[in-house]
């Protein structure tokens, strides 16, 4: 059987009922379902929590998953009801790089070959999401967001390391 129907435009309780049935239906998509609680404009936030925590019982190991597939959707999907400080943003994207790793050694794939992962290096030094594993081709592989104020911060720091320079090359020349 088919739902033929995308999940950001079901109800709550045909929600639950595919969740519940989802052994029946071939086209039923479990990283489609999670990320359709992102666009769908019918349910309220106590719908996508319930469905979320529901889902959760059938599908845990997927949702974990998703740290290494979609990162992004993951903490969003986690974070429904709540909005992250930036800093809360930073301590999550801690974890995940954490729970990747672990995924990844269970999966005893190994660092070396990630297969169609690759590490996000966008060639910031202060971007929250280096070193994070990142499925090639989704949007966080090349862009990324980061925190101005981070920026501002590095910005100094490279300022007193390249005057410090200057004046370490200035004394050598004297001598
Ligand atoms: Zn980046």
């Amino acid at each position: 059987m088919k739902i033929n129907k995308p999940f950001n435009q079901l109800q709550k309780e045909e929600y639950l009922y595919f969740i519940e049935n989802h052994k029946q239906y071939s086209d039923f998509n479990t990283l489609g379902l999670y990320r359709s609680l992102l666009e769908n404009e019918q349910l309220t936030m106590e719908d996508k929590t319930e469905i979320r925590d529901f889902a959760h019982q059938y599908f845990q190991k997927t949702f974990d998953f998703l740290q290494l597939k979609d990162p992004l959707t993951y903490l969003k999907v986690v974070h429904l009801e709540t909005e992250l400080t930036p800093q809360e943003e930073l301590a999550f994207w801690e974890i995940i790089r954490e729970n990747q790793e672990e995924i990844l050694k269970d999966k005893k794939i190994k660092h070396r070959n990630f297969g169609v992962y690759a590490k996000h290096n966008c060639g910031y030094d202060y971007c929250p999401y280096n070193g994070l594993m990142i499925k090639q081709g989704s949007n966080l592989a090349e862009s990324c967001m980061f925190f101005k104020s981070d920026r501002n911060r590095d910005e100094k720091k490279n300022k007193v390391k390249r005057l410090a320079k200057e004046q370490r090359d200035f004394k050598n020349k004297r001598i």
